[in-house]
């Protein structure tokens, strides 16, 4: 199954969609990692991007789009992916659309309160991506990584005025996805009012709506009803 996570910067789908994908056997995908594993690198692509990163502006579509594609080829990406923070534009969505079918939309609808407390308490694993909060989800040993043993840090982009950035960008840019893919009938919405709710009680709940919605699109008429729910 091809899944897009949607939802504003610390709304959780990068947290979710790296517990989902291995349970359901499919890569998680995050372009944002991607990146990031390329300005490590020096590549071309990691120059072109880094700047756009440390502002928090978003890195021009043509890039993504061609760094997405060369991706979601793989030979694992056969039976499915998670993409987590792509298509972050239109143009990127509709650029999507040529290249493949996606089934299923999940948007993390979060309050802008829980989100900004949450990305300022955020750090990342330098190494492998995972995500932890430094006041509800702490690694096990301070600044080094449970998953992987790597180094736990601050992204640089996590500076208040990038946040407030961030946040802008994605309510221009990335929101109207929403309405996107509800008029195309694959919109899941999962809700998260609770600051400490756990990541993995918040992944569950995004599973049970993915595979809830699998089993309503074998009945179209339930599908349609589903739908319009929403
Ligand atoms: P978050 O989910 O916290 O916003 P990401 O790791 O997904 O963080 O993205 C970090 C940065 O990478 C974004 O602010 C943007 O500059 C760049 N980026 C990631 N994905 C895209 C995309 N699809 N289009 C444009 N820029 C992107």
């Amino acid at each position: 199954m091809k899944k897009i996570f949607l939802g504003a910067p610390g709304s959780g789908k990068g947290s979710y969609a790296s517990r989902i994908a291995p349970k359901r056997n499919i890569p998680h995908i995050s372009t944002g990692e991607l990146f990031r594993k390329n300005i490590e690198e020096e590549t071309e692509i990691g120059i072109k991007a880094k700047e756009f990163m440390d502002n928090g502006d978003l890195v021009p579509d043509e890039i993504v789009i061609e760094m997405l594609k060369n991706r979601i080829e793989n030979e694992d990406c056969q039976n499915g992916f998670i993409l987590d923070g792509f298509p972050r534009t239109i143009p990127q969505a509709e650029k999507l659309a040529e290249i493949t079918d996606i089934d299923i939309a999940v948007n993390m609808d979060v309050p802008d309160a829980i989100i900004i407390k949450r990305i300022s308490s955020r750090v990342t694993c330098k190494d492998c991506g995972e995500i932890f909060n430094i006041i509800t989800h702490k690694p096990k040993e301070d600044g080094i990584c449970d998953k992987c043993q790597g180094e736990v840090i601050t992204r640089p982009d996590q500076k208040p005025e990038i946040i407030q950035n961030r946040l802008k960008v994605y309510e221009e840019q990335t929101a109207p996805l929403i309405d996107f893919y509800k008029n195309k009938g694959i919109l899941q919405n999962v809700t998260c009012n609770d600051f400490y709710k756990s990541v993995d009680e918040m992944a569950e709940k995004v599973l049970d709506t993915i595979l809830s919605f699998t089993k309503n699109a074998t009945n179209p008429i339930k599908k349609i009803i589903e739908t319009n729910k929403q």
